[in-house]
């Protein structure tokens, strides 16, 4: 088993996950139906499918992303070649959250694992279901010494951050995020941080709304309102207002019909923890639509709230449910007040058919990432670095590059023998000069 220097063991290994994954879909899906009622369209698009797709583009180019990649040489070391070595941090720690349990689990896990680390993985004990499916899952692709599955919660967690780790991979809240940072920089460990934020969502008069609506709805209400990537809060232009919550209600029947709780398609909320934090937030004077809730059954309705006050809870913190508030503006002056309110958040949303404005949002803001008339989709393009800035994150991944954030870049300059320029050497005399012209040369 080694997993550091044998390019073929690590692929096999991977090979043996997908096989694994293949082989359980069905019960993983059922997992997270157990955990949270995760529609069965829902689990498979962005849970499983979504896995075994990374785990075969890695597959499929492991061998390319491995082998030392050559640069172009500087003109001062001539004669020289120039590469850039793969080479992996060593113990990795990947601490994974709740709201989509398997794939925010397993994507970095297997980038990890192709960039040749050993591997601890903490997947939430939100969902025990779909935990144990993984612990599973992993004992039968991997030797324990190459990559293990910790169960547990905050406790565990703690005692993995206590440890000395060569890489931490973390997906999660901003509060527990600096915690992780502290403990890292105890080693001066790399760290990834996927945090959250409030995702504002921009609609301007030239938005095609109906449209607008339909993408909305979907990117909100998906797994409940639980996707770091939601829209937040929506920032309509004022004269739009009513046209827009027409259509945002007409998208709601059409995609969950009338008596949405009974909806196959629609998630529950985790904990009971949350759902009090959820409806908390909801003051039923400002719900135009929505606003039912059933402890029992962990269930809110998709609540859509009308301008609630700034200061008041749910524009205070990142919602993380299926509560959306609907605030207008007059100006662009209005939308920054808003928007500037709050911390740097992980995506940001314009409607809008007029180029100049989505661009002047682009450069305004700072924010991960993010679509221009259209939700939640520029998570699915494995060409696109996903992550946030300032308090939504640190570092990015997806595709290629989460092979390339589980490895150090080591850079080597392969000298050749048969020519020893003489400039660099002392005495130096008057070589400053030619060298200078070098300079300017290059
Ligand atoms: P969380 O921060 O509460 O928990 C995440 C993980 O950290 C869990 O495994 C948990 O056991 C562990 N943990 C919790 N408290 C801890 C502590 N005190 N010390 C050490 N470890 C601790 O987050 P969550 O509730 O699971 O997920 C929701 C948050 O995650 C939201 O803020 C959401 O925006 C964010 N999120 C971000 C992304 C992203 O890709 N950027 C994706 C999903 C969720």
């Amino acid at each position: 088993m080694d997993y550091k220097n044998d390019i073929k063991y690590r692929k096999e290994t991977l090979k043996k996950l997908l096989f694994n994954i293949q082989k359980s879909e069905d019960l993983i899906v059922k997992a997270l139906y157990d955990d949270f009622k995760k529609p069965e369209f829902e689990a498979v698009l962005t849970e499983t499918n979504y896995v075994i797709s990374e785990l075969k583009t890695t597959i499929k180019n492991i061998n390319t992303w491995t082998k030392p990649q050559r640069v172009f040489p500087s003109l001062l070391n001539f004669p020289s070649t120039d590469y850039i070595y793969k080479e992996p941090y060593g113990d990795v720690l990947v601490i994974a959250p709740w709201n989509y349990p398997f794939q925010l689990a397993l994507c970095p896990l297997i980038s990890a694992v192709a960039a040749g680390n050993r591997v601890v993985l903490k997947p939430s004990e939100l969902t025990p279901h779909t935990s144990a499916i993984i612990a599973k899952i992993i004992e039968k692709s991997f030797h324990i010494n190459h990559v293990e599955v910790v169960q547990g919660g905050v406790e565990i967690s703690e005692k993995l951050l206590a440890k000395r780790w060569d890489y931490i991979f973390f997906t999660g809240s901003v509060t527990v995020g600096k915690i992780v940072a502290k403990a890292a920089a105890e080693h001066l460990t790399p760290v990834t941080l996927e945090l959250g934020g409030k995702n504002p969502c921009v609609i301007d008069e030239t938005a095609n709304l109906r449209l607008a609506a339909k993408r909305i709805i979907w990117g909100k209400f998906i797994n409940a309102g639980q996707t770091c990537i939601a829209p937040d809060y929506i920032l309509v232009q004022k004269n739009m207002k009513i046209n827009f919550i027409t259509y945002l209600i007409e998208e709601i029947i059409l995609a969950y019909g009338k008596k949405i709780q009974d909806s196959p398609d629609y998630a529950r909320i985790i904990n009971a923890k949350n759902w009090v934090r959820l409806t908390d937030m909801i003051s039923p004077e400002k719900v135009f639509f929505g606003g039912e809730s059933d402890a029992a059954d962990l269930y809110i309705a998709p609540t859509l709230v009308d301008e609630p006050e700034l200061n008041s809870k749910i524009m205070s913190e990142e919602i993380f449910g299926p509560v959306l508030p609907i605030l207008s503006y007059d100006s662009e002056e209005d939308i920054d007040r808003i928007i500037s309110k709050y911390e740097k958040p992980l995506a940001f949303y314009i409607f809008s058919e007029n180029d100049s404005f989505s661009q002047k949002m682009i450069s305004r803001y700072s924010f991960g990432g993010g679509c221009i008339n259209d939700t939640v989709i520029h998570f699915s393009n494995k060409r696109l670095p996903f992550g946030g800035v300032g308090y939504s994150g640190i570092g990015a991944y997806h595709g290629k590059l989460s092979f390339d954030i589980f490895s150090h870049h080591k850079s080597i300059v392969k000298k050749a023998n048969w020519l020893d320029l003489p400039m660099r050497y002392a005495p130096y005399k008057d070589k400053l000069k030619n060298i200078r012209k070098l300079l300017d040369w290059i």
